[in-house]
């Protein structure tokens, strides 16, 4: 039987990817000029892992991170040395006209090292601290030298609490509670409970320590899906402030990217969640910015910000045996990402695109009418033809040795039409 080839597509509005969940209400933190709260888009960071004592290659790693798309970026400020070069960093950036807010994480010694150089804790937009690594005899005290500098400098703290480096005694407290109690429950839920706890007792210290409500950001990381799960619900449950979302050590390429996005992701959708890392482990040279790219992906796949144009592509299986469609798809892909820069600011909007390359008839013309522009190519034992649909509806038919060509015109004419560029207002002729 005749497919028919030009059902129209359901209105995205309909399309259950593109609703979104309502954000639980947390106060705008301000990071350097970048907000981060539930009435802002969730945020985008990563952190380099390069010497901070050698400013050129972090300054080089930090442009190259904000290039893809980080909207903050952390260093390591963990020696003398580190935090003596980060006015160097500072003016290197500007150098390279990279304006990205920069972010400094401390363990053992931030109370030492911010004391000791004025200058670091004046250039850093904001402070992590993480409460199970500032001492255990005078951990309130370090922990509060931090927060007081924060204060004078205007700037906001991270709490990001690690299970991995979890406030040992307090850990032990609430497990003998538990085994005193006539219901204990299980290590792990006293574990999480102790993760949580952390983070909000801190929180409590640096507002009693005089920080703003408003300058406080919270994380609670775990390397387990479930567990970070829990940890975040019970932290989201308990308190109002932003929270960093993240999977530390989420591990390497496939294991890593699954991980991450499968807890943001559950997350993310029940509304937790104000910003957010994917800590990859990279492949050895490989480039630091995947991370910034997964996590792009992961807020653009769930209909919650938008980034680059999305290519939906089929499998392909045995109905399609040639490698074309496959080289196509990645074309369209490669086009789409190189075009980027340019289209960005000539054609706002055109992140949302959404272009579809399929392998035969089976599926090519149902999907390609869910998207804005989409090919239905022809699978083995098919007609050498390939429809093209705009906007739901059959525009063309494409054959012979210029279909990547001829579709790549069609997507230049829509991307003009459609995402018209934004007129610049010109001042009155003197
Ligand atoms: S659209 Fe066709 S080629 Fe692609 S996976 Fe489905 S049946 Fe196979």
């Amino acid at each position: 039987m005749a497919r028919d080839l030009n059902v129209v597509a359901r209105p995205a509005a309909d399309r259950p990817d593109l609703l979104r969940p309502k954000r639980r209400s947390t106060p705008s933190a301000d990071v350097g000029g970048v907000l981060v709260g539930s009435a802002h888009p969730i945020v985008v960071q990563s952190m380099t892992n390069t010497d901070t004592a050698d400013a050129a290659s972090t300054a080089a790693q930090v442009a190259s991170l904000a290039a893809a798309g980080s909207q903050l970026v952390r260093v390591t400020v963990n020696t003398d040395a580190a935090a003596k070069a980060l006015p160097e960093l500072a003016t290197r950036l500007a150098d390279l006209g990279v304006m990205v807010p920069i972010v400094g994480d401390f363990h053992y010694n931030g109370h030492k090292l911010l004391a000791a150089y004025p200058p670091a804790a004046a250039m850093l937009a904001k402070y992590r601290i993480n409460p199970g690594n500032v001492g255990t005899k005078h951990r309130d005290e370090n922990f509060q030298t931090i927060v007081k500098i924060a204060v004078d400098n205007g700037k906001p703290v991270r709490i990001g609490v690690n299970w991995g480096s979890l406030d040992q005694d307090l850990l032990t407290r609430l497990m003998e509670e538990n085994a005193a109690s006539s219901a204990p429950t299980s290590a792990r839920a006293v574990t999480i409970e102790a993760i949580v706890r952390s983070a909000l007792q801190s929180a409590e210290l640096a507002e009693a320590t005089g920080l703003g409500h408003d300058r406080i950001l919270l994380s609670a990381k775990t390397s387990n899906v479930r567990d970070l799960i829990d940890v975040y619900r019970e932290l989201a449950g308990r308190c109002d402030y932003p929270l960093h979302l993240g999977l530390t050590e989420a591990g390497m390429g496939a294991k890593g990217i699954v991980a991450s996005a499968s807890a943001l992701g559950v997350l993310l959708n029940e509304g937790i969640g104000d910003t957010i890392r994917v800590s990859l482990t990279p492949e050895p040279g490989a480039d630091r910015a995947l991370e910034v790219e997964v996590a792009q992906q992961i807020l653009q796949s769930m209909g919650l910000r938008a980034f680059t144009p999305q290519v939906t592509s089929c499998p392909g299986c045995g109905r399609t045996t040639s490698s074309f469609f496959q080289e196509m798809a990645k074309e369209i892909q490669d086009y789409l990402r190189e075009q980027m820069p340019r289209w960005r600011g000539a054609h706002p909007g055109v992140e949302e695109l959404e272009v579809a390359v399929m392998g035969c008839v089976v599926n090519g013309p149902g999907e390609s009418k869910h998207a804005n522009l989409g090919i239905s190519l022809p699978g083995t034992f098919e007609e050498p033809v390939a429809p093209v649909f705009v906007d739901g509806a059959l525009r063309t038919t494409l054959r012979g040795d210029r279909i990547v060509a001829e579709f790549i015109e069609i997507l230049d004419a829509y991307v003009v039409q459609h995402y018209p560029a934004v007129p610049q207002e010109t001042s009155p002729a003197s």
